[in-house]
């Protein structure tokens, strides 16, 4: 499969190795590498009979599916740029992204088919409508859509440099913006991977990958994207549902995919988890957010498989820092708490105020230069250049390389609270009120304080059984004390239903802190 490296030739060239193997799955429905290859130049030619081709954005709605994935390469056989775009977003917040985006088509998902006429009244104009499924609504479905165009594509020369997908971020940081990705970015360590045989994430072409992510986030595209570069059969979650999550393991005998933190615990919750055969699985890889280490050596204990630490973010479009399952065995906790190294050809550096490199384990912000780094902010001129420099990409995470050489990722440099002019990472305070017994979750925060400027905060959501136990604040308080210095111990802890989560599963710290610093200024 050498020569993989952009999206709108991969196809063509994993076909003719694989054409006859299943390379999506979607709620049992599948395309072989074949089908999805056929349909996706039909999309091309449908794309472009429609004047729509290079540079043009051709956006979906949804939570992914057969034709989306087409429609992914489709647009990329026409040069044209894949939009995927968060259905749990409100209808406003979509017509924000379409009228950023200002894309000449869009797709929508049968479930998203009712948030039409809402997302019509916000945008005041939509672009050309196709659905993915017959509906009632009078839209031309994708496979219609395709009729009458050709199979066959004239031979064409894609590089890798140029923009495939546009994915806007999840918006936690205020308006979503528009990281741009070349083929590069998702392609850019597929090579790699293959020539050293993959010790990370557990692919080979006999692979059966879980696509758990969802489809708009970078964590679902660019692991659908490699499973498809690697020539493996991609199984696409439409939602991550656990029940459901452990009975397809079993039945397509899954051997790899990438959860959320979150997601691993939603499985480890389920009732029966521990009786499922999970004899296929070579590989869990985990990202997104912090896992914590009590929740990780559960999991490799009951998975029983390899794990393997993916970092990166939508902006370094790739993984970028890995721990690999051999490092996680017989492995310390300062261990499993690393995120890893970094992949090959990525550079990582660990830079303070001045852009000065930090000495080894002090913290400073994590600065990646990576083949896979995003190209720039659609339409954003500034956010770009304050976010690539010099080559760098500024994570806007903060982190340290202990004495190993592994990457540490202590917090985002925006959730960082200054109490008294001390600087106290939430992950750190998380991490400890993370293990007290009654505590199931727990999100900690900075409010405003007229004495100190911010003070510390945590959210409590108290685990199942033990809410009659009476657990009070100061339980926690007296629990964080002594085990991490005084400053960062909650002045005030609250108990809650539950915590707002993105659809990535991380949750939510800007709404969380949104009533306390009403009409304030925060720094970001
Ligand atoms: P926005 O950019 O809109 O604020 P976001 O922070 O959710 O959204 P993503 O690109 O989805 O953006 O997430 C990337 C961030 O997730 C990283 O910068 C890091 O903070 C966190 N992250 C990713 N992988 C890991 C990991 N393996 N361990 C710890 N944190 C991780």
């Amino acid at each position: 499969l050498d020569g993989v490296d952009t999206l709108g030739g991969l196809l063509e060239i994993v076909r003719r190795v694989h054409g006859e193997k299943v390379a999506l799955v979607v709620d049992d429905a599948t395309l072989t590498y074949a089908e999805l290859d056929l349909r996706s130049t039909q999309a091309a030619h449908a794309l472009e009979r429609d004047a729509m081709g290079a540079g043009d954005r051709i956006a979906v709605l949804g939570k992914g599916s057969l034709s989306s994935v087409s429609l992914m390469f489709g647009a990329a056989k026409a040069r044209a740029i894949y939009v995927p775009i968060n259905s749990r977003l409100a209808p406003k917040e979509i017509a924000y992204i379409l009228a950023h985006a200002e894309p000449k088509l869009l797709m929508v998902d049968a479930e998203c088919l009712d948030l039409l006429p809402r997302i019509a009244a916000e945008a005041g104009q939509l672009p050309k409508l196709l659905a993915t499924v017959p509906n009632g609504v009078g839209l031309e479905v994708f496979d219609e859509w395709l009729e009458g165009t050709p199979s066959s594509m004239p031979s064409r020369s894609y590089a890798a440099e140029d923009a495939v997908v546009t994915l806007y971020t999840s918006g936690t940081t205020g308006h979503p913006k528009g990281v741009r990705l070349s083929s590069r970015s998702l392609l850019g360590v597929a090579q790699a991977l293959r020539a050293a045989g993959d010790p990370w994430f557990g692919w080979n072409d006999r692979t059966v990958s879980m696509v758990s992510q969802p489809a708009f986030h970078i964590g679902g595209v660019w692991w659908l994207v490699q499973g498809l570069s690697q020539g493996s059969t991609n199984v696409l979650l439409r939602g991550f549902d656990a029940k459901q999550v452990l009975r397809i393991i079993p039945k397509y005998r899954v051997a790899t995919t990438c959860m959320a933190p979150a997601m691993i615990q939603l499985l480890l919750l389920e009732p029966g988890c521990r009786e499922v055969d999970f004899s296929s699985l070579r590989a869990i890889n985990y990202g997104g957010s912090t896992c914590p280490t009590a929740l990780l050596r559960e999991a490799m204990e009951v998975f029983g498989c390899g794990f393997c630490n993916a970092y990166g973010s939508t902006e370094t479009g790739n993984v970028v820092v890995s721990l690999r399952p051999e490092e996680h065995l017989e492995a310390s906790d300062q261990r499993l708490r690393a995120v890893g190294k970094p992949m090959p050809g990525v550079e990582v550096r660990i830079l303070d105020e001045n852009w000065e490199d930090v000495g080894t384990g002090a913290t400073g912000h994590i600065a990646v230069r990576s083949p896979s780094n995003m190209i720039d902010y659609w339409k954003n001129d500034e956010a770009t250049r304050s976010t690539l420099v010099d080559g760098w990409l500024m994570t806007g995470d903060a982190g340290f390389r202990d004495e190993e050489g592994y990457i540490h990722v202590s917090d985002r440099i925006r959730d960082m609270i200054i109490s008294a002019g001390e600087k106290i990472f939430p992950a750190e305070v998380e991490n400890v009120i993370r293990t007290h017994p009654g505590v199931e979750d727990v999100a900690v925060i900075g409010v405003p304080d007229p004495l100190w400027g911010e003070a510390v905060r945590a959210l409590v959501v108290v685990a199942a059984g033990t809410a009659g136990t009476a657990l009070r604040p100061g339980d926690i308080i007296r629990y964080v004390r002594g085990r991490v210095g005084e400053y960062k111990v909650p002045r005030a802890v609250e108990f809650v239903e539950s915590l707002p989560r993105n659809a990535a599963g991380k949750i939510l710290k800007r709404e969380l802190r949104e009533p306390y610093w009403r009409g304030q200024d925060r720094r970001i």
